[in-house]
């Protein structure tokens, strides 16, 4: 019988449990100390820790150790050391010390740095993050940890969002002081990531260069049945998937991570996980975890996990939604509306705190987004579009709208419940409808940000909404620590903020083509392309806030937006010489095979009956032979232009040729692709079809 999925949950995590387990009493007490407040750990303390861990990990069957990190990649990091050291006897000891626990020194040159490294040390260095919990993956212990240049530019995605994680609590303190909450020591963002994913058998899989080297489908026509009976949402599970979502549930059972719901999603082959939400940090860990566990589990049950945002044309896309939401150390849910006059006037005032910073900073809500990936999602009709606008619900906008415009709120009998004389009404909670298709939506006690890709990291759009929150904040607090009566100062400050940043909200359907012009008139920014967003994080007023926070400096900021912009450009390379390779291999030489037998019988069966007219041989003939000249020259063009590419100085111009010169004619070759498809007998058709691929599983 199988053990039950409670008596091995978090098994190899090293957490409190553990931690009490392995620890004495003291250096326990030390350790949650370190985690709670980020207090510096002694070297006596972590070599006790180290042994410790050391102890459980080998009981557990580990030989290595690594420093887990994010760099500025895609995915994590890991470099194996194994425990065996040799003693003066020759024999074999396992040693692991608190210097190697805390410090890593990986080589940093092979990382993307931006030019940080041109200017600065080639070597970087590792720190453990004693606020994410160590774990086994395979025959590893895992220390996470955040990666530094060796003059302590930061390198990595969990670092910033470490930094905003504490500029963000110190901020919401000074807020709750004045709302008489002085109890609270620390306020924590948490964070709950619902994963988007495709399935795809693996054989048919390896026979895509596409799939494999870029994640997506270049090419492909459209299949008959695509998703627009609805069909596969929430349906049955297949077999093969339904066993792939067990297994994947228990390997990350077992690290800790609450995989909750898991259901198909509205394109054929296309799942979805949500977990139970967490701290941000421990957030960011596990959904990477997540994501590699996914493609290892996949690869094991003969599929192959995507999780690219747009596998495929013409279905949906996969996206990441992530909840966002903050409460206090006490257990109280920052954005969930209050039952007295008190708590909601103090819900109010964090709301309108989230309303200004997205108004304010939606160009680094944009940018934290942005990817070659999520390009095909964002603004095309299926995905929140390319503009950041909010969602609050009828209810929600209705009061604020009547605060600020003086008007009576119309449901009245709910307004039972009055703060003062200058009043904040308050509201009912659960009211918020659902609304799909905008990109930030209040759901009722936290908001959900939907523009992320599904290959995202989340730790930078937390970061970013981390930060530009605690600025929201940092104002309010300056003006209200200063307030003579501290509830007019309140109030009228709520009614200023809300009047000011209000062009944000909007309730409406975001996939309407009207809203783009609506968008405009409001003002709000439309940057549809990553090289047209990814500009607005160096703007001066972004790296003011950053560098204000100290969550990053302006150098690094100008590295991140190097390396951001140089992946696209490498992306959009790598994508465009898969292409030309996939039509000089495989479907130029297809449509000429194909054709070529056409001609064979079209002369064998002219030769036996002269008279016969045979229009579909000749006009096939003809038709593909088009085809495949006006594809060569297309292809030509694309090498061409890769060519030129090569030959643009910056990096700005370099992501712009590329989105609207390279990803244009790939588009063009892509047109004549599907169309020869469509025409070619299946047997010479060269790699897998949509319809193989969707319906593989
Ligand atoms: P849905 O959006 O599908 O209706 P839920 O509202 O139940 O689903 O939750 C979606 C995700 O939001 C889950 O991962 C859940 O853990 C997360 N979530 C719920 N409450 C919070 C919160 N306070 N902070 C962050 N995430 C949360
Ligand atoms: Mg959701």
């Amino acid at each position: 019988m199988k053990e039950r999925a409670d008596q091995y949950f978090g098994s190899m995590v090293f957490g409190y449990e553990k931690m009490k387990e392995y620890l004495s009493k003291d250096t326990y007490r030390q350790l949650k100390e370190t985690i709670r407040v980020g207090k510096e750990l002694n070297l006596d303390i972590a070599n006790q820790v180290a042994h410790a861990m050391k102890e459980w990990a080998l009981s557990e069957g580990a030989t290595h150790y690594c420093h887990w990190f994010q760099p500025m990649t895609s995915i994590t990091a890991e470099k194996h050391e194994s425990f065996l050291v040799p003693s003066s006897e020759g024999i074999a000891l396992m040693e692991f010390s608190g210097k190697e626990l805390i410090k890593g020194e990986p080589d940093a040159s092979s990382f993307p740095s931006g030019g940080l490294r041109a200017t600065f040390e080639a070597r970087g260095y590792t720190a453990w993050d004693p606020s994410s919990y160590a774990f086994i993956k395979e025959n590893t212990l895992c220390i996470p940890t955040a990666f530094c240049s060796y003059s302590g530019e930061v390198l990595d995605k969990k670092t910033p969002l470490l930094r905003s994680m504490e500029v963000i609590s110190r901020e919401a303190i000074r807020i709750l002081k004045l709302f008489g909450r002085s109890d609270v020591k620390r306020v924590v963002t948490t964070v709950g990531p619902e994963q988007e994913y495709f399935l795809v058998d693996k054989d048919l899989y390896l026979q895509r260069k596409d799939l494999i080297h870029t994640g997506r489908t270049l090419v492909g026509a459209r299949p008959p049945k695509g998703q627009e009976l609805e069909d596969h949402y929430f349906g049955n599970l297949k077999s093969r998937v339904s066993a792939f979502m067990q297994e994947l549930d228990e390997e990350l059972w077992k690290l800790g991570i609450f995989a909750k719901t898991e259901h198909n999603e509205v394109a054929p082959s296309q799942h979805e996980l949500a977990p139970v939400f967490t701290t941000s940090n421990l957030a960011v860990d596990q959904n990477q975890l997540t994501m590699e566990i996914m493609k290892k589990i996949a690869n094991k049950h003969g599929l192959v996990c995507l999780l690219h945002e747009k596998p495929f044309a013409g279905v949906n896309g996969s996206g990441k939604h992530n909840n966002w939401s903050i409460s206090t150390d006490t257990g109280l849910n920052l954005l969930e509306p209050g039952d007295n006059p008190k708590d909601n006037a103090q819900f109010l005032l964090f709301l309108v705190a989230v309303i200004a910073a997205v108004d304010e900073y939606q160009d680094l809500l944009r940018v934290s987004v942005a990817s070659a990936g999520n390009d095909h999602r964002l603004g095309a009709n299926e995905a929140p579009p390319a503009i950041v606008s909010m969602f609050l619900g009828e209810e929600l906008t209705e009061i604020l709208d009547s605060l600020v415009d003086g008007t009576d709120y119309p449901n009245k009998e709910r307004s039972s419940m009055l703060l003062g004389v200058n009043l904040l009404p308050p509201f009912p909670r659960d009211t918020t409808d659902r609304n799909r298709t905008s990109p930030f939506a209040f759901t009722g006690n936290k908001f959900e940000f939907r523009m992320l890709g599904s290959s995202f990291s989340v730790s930078g759009p937390n970061f970013v909404l981390n930060t530009i929150i605690a600025e929201q904040l940092s104002r309010f607090a300056n003006q209200l620590e200063q307030a003579k009566d501290f509830e007019s100062e309140l109030s009228a400050l709520v009614k200023e903020t809300y009047s000011k940043h209000r062009r944000i909200v909007f309730n409406g359907n975001n996939y309407a083509p009207e809203w783009i012009d609506e968008a405009k008139r409001r003002g709000l920014l439309n940057l549809v392309s990553t090289p047209e967003a990814l500009p607005t994080f160096i703007h001066a007023k972004n790296i003011a806030l950053f560098e204000k926070f100290g969550v990053l400096s302006s150098s690094e900021m100008h590295s991140r937006y190097e390396i951001v912009l140089e992946n696209y450009c490498k992306t959009l390379n790598i994508e465009a010489l898969t292409l030309v390779d996939m039509m000089r291999k495989q479907v130029l030489p297809a449509l000429s095979a194909f054709s070529g037998a056409l001609a064979r019988s079209f002369l064998d069966k002219k030769a036996a009956v002269s008279s016969l007219s045979l229009s579909y041989e000749a006009g096939l003939i003809a038709e593909l032979s088009n085809l495949a000249d006006g594809l060569d020259k297309e292809v030509a063009l694309l090498e061409q232009q890769l060519l030129e590419a090569r030959m643009v100085e910056d990096i700005s111009s370099e992501s712009y040729f590329y989105h609207d010169t390279v990803l244009a004619q790939m588009a063009q070759v892509r047109s004549l692709c599907d169309t020869a498809e469509l025409l070619t007998d299946q047997q010479y058709w060269p790699i897998p079809t949509y319809e193989s691929l969707l319906y593989s599983v």
